[in-house]
């Protein structure tokens, strides 16, 4: 059987190669941060993490993370409910729900399996789900996996959502789900005005804040700090792989009765392990940080203004932001890999995304700020863009 099914699988590759869409995986040498090294010994800024705080090599962290694997052990090898529940686990647990002022949490190995395992034991075949067309991939399968009625509407598009709403008010239970920040143009989530909706239409609402927790709000609280909404939302979803850290973990928090049923149902929760001791013990430590001060949410939010007030400046096209996501919109699919690859040569880390990760004729290279970034980094990138643009004639 297999030399049949290898040769189809070489032609799935051969055109994946063809479309110009094979993944190539770039190998770094170094921890990450501002300043990473390559593979063949290179240093490049980088502008392509989502490490927005700097905190994936951070000093305290690390520590936090070396002493619980000398007082909790390297793994627990076990699901929560069997032994795999430590003191660190239920203590991460209640950071996580002070952070987002919400009632309870539960951890998972990662954000997909917090959303793949967040609709189904809650909703079913008499439900709806409204989700907005740019959610994220786990989103879209965690849909999936449930038996409710699904509802998408366009990006951020209230008519369209209030469409939606109005088609499903034959329904039981009704929510709305988005992402926080999405990921390809750096856009908030109108979260006040689907909360508006939502209360309209007696819906409820989950946000996934992964690439806005840490970063979004004046504390960094994510969408529901920057709305004002704050224990207002029933579901909210995050990852400590981004902002928080950047080594692996997710979560859901939110109302305790959600928190509750999922314990008991959530399949990527009652069947795959518990997260490492030191990962639990760093994200106690990392929240214990976002409580004592907001000087990275500070930096992150100046460093991000100043980079695109200074290449709008420039003549840059940037897409407006609310995150530390920059869309440098360039349009033609072939110029974003040829500006990356320029970019690269100048020592400037950037990643250049075309259709179909984004729409046709919308392609861009997206910058990612972090507070571990300098001004002198910042400055470096600009004075980048600046040569390569000019060379491709895209600025004056
Ligand atoms: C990155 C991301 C995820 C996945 O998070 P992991 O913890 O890496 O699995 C889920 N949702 C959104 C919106 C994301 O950006």
């Amino acid at each position: 059987m297999y030399q049949e099914f290898k040769s189809f699988l070489k032609n799935e590759l051969n055109n994946i190669e063809q479309a110009g869409l094979y993944k190539n995986e770039r190998i770094i040498s170094s921890p990450q941060g501002a300043l990473i090294k390559v593979a063949d010994g290179k240093e490049v800024l980088n502008f392509c993490a989502n490490n927005y705080l700097g905190l994936s090599n951070h000093l305290a962290l690390k520590n936090a993370a070396k002493q619980a694997l000398d007082t909790h052990g390297y793994g627990v090898s076990s699901v929560r409910f069997i032994c795999g529940t430590q003191d660190i686990h239920k203590q991460l647990e209640a950071s996580i729900a002070n952070f987002f002022g919400t009632e309870d949490s539960i951890l998972y190995a990662a954000c997909f399996d917090a959303n793949g395992g967040v609709f189904e034991p809650l909703l079913n075949e008499e439900d709806a789900i409204l989700s907005d067309a740019l959610n994220h991939a786990s989103i879209i399968d965690g849909v999936r996996l449930c038996k409710a009625q699904r509802y998408r509407y366009a990006n951020a598009d209230m008519v369209d959502l209030e469409a939606q709403l109005i088609k499903a008010q034959a329904q039981r239970f009704r929510l709305i789900v988005t992402d926080g920040v999405f990921s390809m143009d750096g856009n908030v989530a109108p979260l006040d005005k689907i909360y508006a909706l939502a209360e309209k239409y007696n819906a409820m609402v989950m946000v996934d804040e992964s690439h806005s927790a840490g970063v979004v709000g004046t504390t960094g609280r994510g969408v529901t700090e920057r709305f004002k909404l704050r224990g207002k939302i029933e579901i909210i979803t995050g990852t400590l792989g981004k902002a928080f850290g950047g080594a692996i973990g997710g979560f859901t928090t939110g109302k305790k009765e959600i928190i509750d049923l999922l314990r008991q149902r959530s399949r990527p929760y009652l069947f795959s392990n518990s997260i490492p001791p030191m990962v639990a013990a760093a994200g106690i430590k990392m929240f214990e940080m976002m409580e004592e001060t907001n000087e990275l949410q500070i930096k992150l939010h100046a460093n991000t203004a100043y980079f695109v007030e200074r290449m709008k400046a420039i003549g840059f096209d940037i897409k407006p932001t609310e995150s530390a996501i920059c869309a440098v919109m360039l349009y033609d699919a072939k110029l974003s890999q040829e500006m990356a690859t320029r970019l690269l040569d100048e020592g400037i880390y950037v990643i250049g995304f075309y259709f179909p990760v984004v729409p046709k004729d919308q392609a861009r290279i997206r910058v990612q700020i972090s507070a571990a970034h300098e001004t002198e980094h910042l400055d470096k990138c600009i004075k980048a863009f600046t040569k390569v643009g000019k060379e491709l004639n895209l600025i004056q």
